[in-house]
């Protein structure tokens, strides 16, 4: 009897102590519920309000469920329990826009038993018939269109996969859900920040040029981290880049240096886009756009 006290007492104990430390470990990791937006009829955007803040993609439907992107390895299990409570099949595909860890840390969990698609397995999983060719439906005016694409039918639409290496990584590739009007961008698109593409400015105006000429008037954009975008806001973005790139290369052209530019804090208007990525701040941009501009 005395024995069994001994033991109730050290197990209310480890159970206190399991809640008082614990508990809060838990709930880091697990954070807030996932956050879920229906684009379309069966395409969702599924993103954890905290950490980076990677946006999914889900087509959920009679055929089951294709994520694009997984996140973070952390928030797996509870992605894809949340995408599993929006229909009743099982994940068939995932494709990843690119190799980042943000981006697949949740193939772990979410592709164990998927078909996994990225920008280096594109032809391997065309010979293996899992996607088709595509036939040039995406052609902007004046052949301002994406080269080459691949296609998947999947819930009844045709997914176009679009590979645009060389710019943020290079493996990125666009998904386009194109009954629904539905493209997640992955990092090629970050809605509330300086695109993160390093020295390739000039490339990326390109780039969003293109999927201006390209895509639908009433196309719903994901971006890789970030609220989602209309074409309209797509423009508007390009529009700001294009003024902070001009008010950069005018200083440049007064032979300011990149530290000049940090100091007088030129970009003060656009301060708070640092605070979503944080990386991505104003001094990044500047320093971006020297080095995309600068000839010496
Ligand atoms: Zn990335
Ligand atoms: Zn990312």
């Amino acid at each position: 009897m005395i024995i069994c006290k001994k033991f109730l007492v050290l197990l209310i104990i480890l159970l206190v102590l399991f809640f008082v430390f614990l508990t809060p470990v838990f709930a880091q990791e697990s954070g807030e519920k996932a956050k879920v937006v229906q684009l379309s009829s069966n395409i969702y955007r599924v993103t954890f309000p905290y950490q980076l803040q990677t946006n999914i993609g889900v087509s959920a439907g009679k055929d089951g469920i294709l994520l694009v992107d997984t996140g973070f390895k952390e928030t797996a299990m509870e992605l894809k329990a949340t995408v599993q409570g929006l229909c009743k099949g099982k994940i068939k595909y995932v494709i990843n826009t690119h190799l980042h860890g943000d981006h697949v840390g949740g193939n772990v969990v979410c592709a164990k038993n998927a078909t996994l698609i990225n920008g280096h397995n594109l032809d391997q999983c065309m010979s293996y018939g899992v996607i088709f060719p595509g036939n040039g439906e995406l052609e902007g005016e004046a052949g301002n269109g994406f080269d080459t694409y691949y296609s998947l039918n999947f819930n009844g639409e045709k997914i176009q996969i679009i590979p645009y290496p060389g710019v943020h990584s290079d493996t990125d590739l666009i998904v386009y859900f194109s009954s629904s009007g539905v493209a997640h961008m992955g990092d090629l698109l970050l809605t509330q920040s300086f695109p993160a593409v390093g020295s390739k400015v000039k490339e990326y105006l390109k780039f969003l040029n293109k999927v201006i000429t390209v895509f639908p008037k009433d196309t719903k954009f994901i971006g890789g981290h970030g609220h989602d975008f209309t074409l309209d806001e797509v423009k508007q973005y390009r529009q700001i880049l294009l003024t902070t790139i001009e008010k950069v290369r005018a200083e440049m052209e007064k032979g300011k240096t990149i530290e000049d530019m940090k100091k007088s804090n030129m970009l003060e208007e656009w301060e708070s886009w640092g605070e979503f990525l944080s990386f991505l701040n104003t001094d990044y941009w500047i320093e971006s756009i020297y080095k995309s501009y600068h000839t010496s």
